[in-house]
């Protein structure tokens, strides 16, 4: 047996939650003293692959060419596939992005394997079998699926797992796959990035406004206190449908869900709705006028006080702080 990643790149480079996943694999590999292999897909040069020997990958499969320079679902699930089966893994691993929730369950098929996406813990195994706690009811709730296959699929959400470097090299080797003309059936044809900002879904940090901030023009305080703080900008629903914001910001159960280190609200009552997108944040600040809003029940802190009052004085501080530090 031995573990896989799929090492997802953005434009040729890795993101944290890669690393994360790298860490987690590597960690179920060490429980069952195997070997951890990861495949890349799209282009990426050897600088980059070799960060991922830093977290314990022992082989890296590279997989190039034109082809598949962009992220194309059934050709990448078949290609990770193959790579799974060459390799004898019992179990892939993939971060829980928008390509890996839907690279899950096509490599599930593929592989005949029970899949568990939405992972927030290391598997605890007996046996052949994996117990994985999840996310459940569009993070609402925890869930605990226990899978019970040969093979086994995880999809880990970002900023779940902690990154650990353990050294060492990795040979990388070209692997070529035969794709089938079936395989690029449905293809993207164009990304239009929404903004040059920080990336709501993979920011540790999110400052988000809600329909306390009374209208659009005053959102300058949120993206002040945003850029002070290297974090991405998020709404709640009511804010977006009123077009005060881009919908691209607007998290929740029926928008982005988020998991960053630390989820600033301000002036957002904290609708169970809205707690479905962001209660997997580490540390929840919560910013509002009335004591008796919901958010407060799931705050780590909470500003009971006027955000026109509040956000000024803080940003002020923020900057205060980064000037002697
Ligand atoms: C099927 C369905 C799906 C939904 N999906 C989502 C979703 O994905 N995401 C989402 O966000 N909502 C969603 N909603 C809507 C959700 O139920 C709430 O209506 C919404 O989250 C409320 O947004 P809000 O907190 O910005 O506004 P409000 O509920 O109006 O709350 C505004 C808050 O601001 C505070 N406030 C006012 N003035 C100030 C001030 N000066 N300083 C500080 N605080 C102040 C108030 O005390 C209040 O708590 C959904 C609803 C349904 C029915």
């Amino acid at each position: 047996m031995s573990v896989l990643i799929y090492a997802e790149n953005t434009g040729g480079k890795f993101k944290k939650s890669v690393f994360e996943a790298v860490s987690y694999a590597r960690a179920i590999a060490d429980q069952n003293n195997t070997s951890l292999t990861a495949v890349s897909i799209g282009n990426v040069d050897a600088t980059e692959l070799a960060l991922l020997s830093k977290y314990g990958v022992n082989k890296v499969l590279n997989v190039s060419g034109d082809k598949l320079k962009e992220f194309v679902n059934q050709a990448y699930a078949s290609v990770i596939a193959e790579a799974a089966k060459k390799e004898g893994s019992a179990v892939v691993v993939l971060s829980n992005t928008f390509s890996g929730r839907g690279l899950a369950p096509r490599i599930g098929i593929k592989l005949e394997a029970g899949v568990a996406d939405g992972a927030v813990a290391l598997p605890e195994q007996t046996g052949g079998s994996f117990k994985v706690k999840k996310t459940a009811f569009s993070g609402k709730a925890f869930a605990t699926v226990e899978l019970t296959s040969a093979i086994k699929v995880i999809a880990l959400v970002p900023n779940s797992y902690k990154v650990v470097e353990t050294g060492g090299t990795a040979q990388v080797e070209d692997f070529r796959v035969e794709t089938k003309a079936s395989d690029f059936k449905a293809m993207i044809k164009e990304i239009v990035r929404s903004t040059d900002k920080v990336s709501l879904p993979d920011a540790e940090i999110v400052v988000s406004g809600g329909r306390g901030l009374k209208g659009p023009e005053n959102w300058g305080m949120i993206e002040e206190l945003a850029e002070l703080l290297g974090a991405a900008t998020a709404c709640s629903k009511p804010v977006s449908d009123a077009g005060w914001r881009p919908h691209s910001e607007h998290v929740g159960q029926t928008g982005i869900a988020v998991s960053p280190n630390l989820y600033i609200a301000v002036g957002i009552s904290g609708a169970i709705q809205h707690l479905a997108g962001v209660s997997s944040s580490k540390v929840i600040v919560v910013i509002n006028k009335d004591p008796e809003a919901p958010f407060f029940k799931v705050a780590d802190y909470g500003i009971v006080g006027d955000a026109f009052e509040v956000l000024p004085k803080l940003i002020t501080a923020v900057k205060e702080y980064k000037a002697s530090a």
